[in-house]
Order: structure tokens, then C-alpha cells, then sequence
């Protein structure tokens, strides 16, 4: 799988950080085009704060001690990863009508059980468990916090894929009538109103 260059921005289309984190894999439908953008840590740690998981002091102080210890922030981008491949595992399947796969299912609740060991009750009522990353080690686990959200608040009668045929993202359809179809309208929305349109005159 190809990386991203430097200086691409972000894009949080999935209306929910469980989903923008698994749609920072771009094209994932069409192999030929699939492009990773956590091309590395300091990658996943800007996404983190873009996403509002963590401030931007803390993305900083993440950033320091991962240029000082390359090895954990190695094994966390790893563990990160391996959270999305198994939230898109589940939150994918779902969105297509299928049955998710026992493997990632059981992926995302031992992942869910780790993170909530490493968590703290933020609130008296209603409880809410939360992660402060202190260490690029910790980052995995406030993701996994965010992605256990995802199946434990939300309506995922809503989970969608975006129509494209290469496109592969995943959003929440938060549209009153719930009709939305595309990750983004500007983009996957547009290409496809511009192909209807040359083959109508195509054939007209
Ligand atoms: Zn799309």
C-alpha cells in the first residue's frame, strides 16, 4: 500500500473519529489506488489531534518522545493500525448488510477491554470512561476508546459506504431522511454526477 506525501490535510467525512480513522485509508476498494495516509507516527498523531482525540500540546509532547524512543511509536502506529483494520472489519460489514466476521469482532472487544483497562471514569454520572495519552504508547488506546463509542452510542442503522466503487469510506448518514450516499458530495457526489452526465450524452 502506497503512503501520502507531507502536507495532505485530513478530511473527516465519517461524522464520527471511529470512522474518519478508518477512512484514512483512501481508495480502499480499488487496489490499484489505495493510499495509506498514516504514512508513520507523527502521522497518526496529527490525525489524533485533527480528529480531537488528543490537544495539541499533547500531539507536541507525543512527537518529542517518539523522536527519542522510534521503537514504541513504531509498535503503537502498529497497534493503531491494527485497531482500524478491525473497526472497518466490523463497522464495514455492517454498513455493506453483512454479518462482521468473528475474527474482527473479537478483535475490537479485546481491544475495547485493553483500552478500558488503561482508562479512567472522567465523570460521576453518567459515567464515562476516558484516556489521556501521555506516551505514544497510550495513543492506540484512547482510539480504541473512541471506536468502542461508535457500536456502543450510535445509531448504526446509519453506517454507510460511500456509493463510489472505489471509494471504500465509511460515514454515520446523519441526513433527515436519510438518503446520503456519498463520503463527501463535493467529490465521490461530483465524479458521479459528472459520469451520469457524459454517458446520457453519450448515448443521446
Ligand atoms: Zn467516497
Amino acid at each position: 500500500m502506497a503512503t501520502a506525501s507531507a502536507g495532505w490535510e485530513f478530511e473527516l467525512a465519517g461524522g464520527h473519529p471511529a470512522l474518519d480513522l478508518v477512512n484514512t485509508v483512501a481508495w480502499r476498494l480499488d487496489p490499484a489506488r489505495t493510499v495509506d495516509r498514516i504514512s508513520g507516527f507523527s502521522s497518526l498523531a496529527r490525525w489524533s489531534a485533527a480528529a480531537g482525540l488528543i490537544a495539541p500540546d499533547v500531539e507536541t509532547d507525543l512527537l518529542q518522545q517518539a523522536a527519542a524512543r522510534p521503537d514504541r511509536a513504531q509498535e503503537a502506529l502498529r497497534e493503531a493500525r491494527a485497531i482500524r483494520e478491525a473497526v472497518h472489519g466490523v463497522a464495514g460489514a455492517v454498513a455493506d448488510g453483512r454479518e462482521p466476521g468473528e475474527h474482527h469482532l473479537n478483535t475490537v472487544h479485546r481491544m475495547l477491554a485493553r483500552a478500558i483497562g488503561r482508562a479512567e471514569i472522567a465523570s460521576v454520572v453518567p459515567w464515562r470512561w476516558t484516556l489521556r495519552p501521555r506516551a505514544p504508547a497510550d495513543l492506540p488506546w484512547a482510539i480504541a476508546l473512541a471506536a468502542g463509542r461508535l457500536f456502543q452510542e450510535e445509531d448504526l442503522t446509519r453506517l454507510r459506504r460511500c456509493h463510489d466503487a472505489g471509494c471504500g469510506w465509511l460515514f454515520l448518514d446523519r441526513s433527515r431522511n436519510g438518503s446520503r450516499r456519498w463520503c463527501s458530495s463535493a467529490d465521490c457526489g461530483n465524479r458521479a454526477r459528472a459520469r451520469r452526465h457524459y454517458e446520457r450524452h453519450r448515448t443521446s
